[in-house]
């Protein structure tokens, strides 16, 4: 792991709440770091949904959700964050000296003066394979992304799943494994079109088995892992699956995690927050985007942006109590020109 991490502000999350948090705070002249536990920012918008068109954001008709992110990317540019992706923030502790010690999945540890949880639906996780017998092989002989792809060089692999990384994954491991058993609940998938081609092609030459079905249960003899039961769509009878490894790409699922565990007030897996300052119920600690709730919340971008800018003004005060505070524009504010890098 690297070193410690000083800091004013610690972000978690990269969504576009975090993602414009940044900037909020970059205008007040302080910087953050970020944090999120997928591997790229831009939180649902970037991993849920990135081709659709989004119609209310504030003076922009019509992006895509990608893009939206890859706008807030270029808006924080002159404000230098530093990222800290695949990480996920699992620890929080209050030391003596009213700081934060942050520490993360990886063992990356951050003190800090604030933090600002932008978690939207909390870190996303794989979502498990729930059948019978499926429990007693996680993590050993199912696995829910490939860390190294010689692991299955000449072994018969089934996919589980119906999306792009399914779709990658067994385009990718065709030309190593021995054989690769596609195992999808539907005759349709979710990937790209491109790729669908490519694997009805394969499909096709013999090179990767497809069987449309449901999974039913992870068989085991003595112990042993001994493959797969599934129900296949156009059958009533059960049918063996043979295979040395499994892969599953269920997609990701939201979970509070480790954030639900810090002592912060919550109603229902969200943050309490006080809607002039968008502080918790810990001082220093504050909460902004999908993650928080108040009276009249709702979950949308645009008040994830409004909760930004006030969080960014309460967290200066926080940090510089004695300060005097007035609002400056960033038309005519030459102190904001400079943050910005505009001349
Ligand atoms: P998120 O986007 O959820 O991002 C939170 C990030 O925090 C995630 O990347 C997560 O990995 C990370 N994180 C959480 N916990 C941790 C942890 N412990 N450590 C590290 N990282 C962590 N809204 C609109 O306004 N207009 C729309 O048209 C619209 N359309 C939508 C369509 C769909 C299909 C969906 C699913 C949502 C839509 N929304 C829309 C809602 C919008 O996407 C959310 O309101 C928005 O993404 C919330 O942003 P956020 O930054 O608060 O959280």
């Amino acid at each position: 792991s690297d070193a410690v991490v000083e800091t004013d502000v610690v972000i978690v999350g990269a969504g576009p709440a975090g993602l414009f948090q940044v900037f909020e705070l970059g205008l007040l002249g302080i910087k953050a770091h970020v944090v999120d536990s997928l591997p790229h920012v831009g939180g649902q918008c970037a991993e849920l949904y990135p081709d659709k068109p989004i119609y209310d954001i504030p003076a922009i008709p019509v992006c895509s959700a990608q893009e939206l992110i890859d706008r807030l990317m270029e808006q924080i540019k002159p404000f230098e964050p530093s990222f800290h992706l695949g990480h996920e923030v699992s620890g929080l502790k209050r030391l003596d000296d009213q700081r934060f010690e942050l520490t993360t999945s990886r063992g990356q540890q951050f003190v800090t003066q604030t933090v600002i949880i932008a978690g939207g639906l909390g870190a996303f996780q794989p979502r498990p394979l729930r059948v019978k017998g499926a429990e007693q092989f996680n993590g050993s002989l199912i696995q829910y992304k490939v860390k190294d792809p010689e692991r299955y060089r000449d072994k018969t692999v089934a996919i589980l799943g119906g999306g792009d990384s399914a779709l990658d994954w067994a385009l990718e491991l065709e030309k190593i494994a021995r054989r690769v058993i596609l195992i999808h609940r539907r005759k349709e998938f979710r990937g790209a079109q491109a790729s669908v081609d490519k694997l009805m092609q394969l499909c096709t030459e013999g090179d990767i088995e497809f069987i449309p079905a449901q999974m039913k249960q992870v068989n085991e003899e003595e112990g042993r892992f001994a493959g797969l039961t599934v129900k296949p769509l156009d059958s009533d009878e059960l049918q063996q699956v043979d295979c040395d490894e499994v892969l599953v790409f269920y997609g990701l699922s939201p979970n509070l995690g480790p954030i639900g565990e810090w002592g912060l007030n919550q109603q229902r897996n969200q943050i309490e927050v006080d809607t002039e300052t968008f502080q918790t119920s810990i001082p220093g600690i504050f909460a902004v985007g999908d993650i928080n709730t108040y009276p009249g919340k709702k979950k949308l971008i645009l008040s994830g942006f409004h909760e930004g800018a006030l969080a960014a003004f309460a967290v200066d005060k926080y940090l510089n109590p004695d300060k005097k505070q007035f609002l400056q524009y960033t038309t005519t504010s030459p102190v904001m020109h400079e943050r910005l890098g505009v001349k």
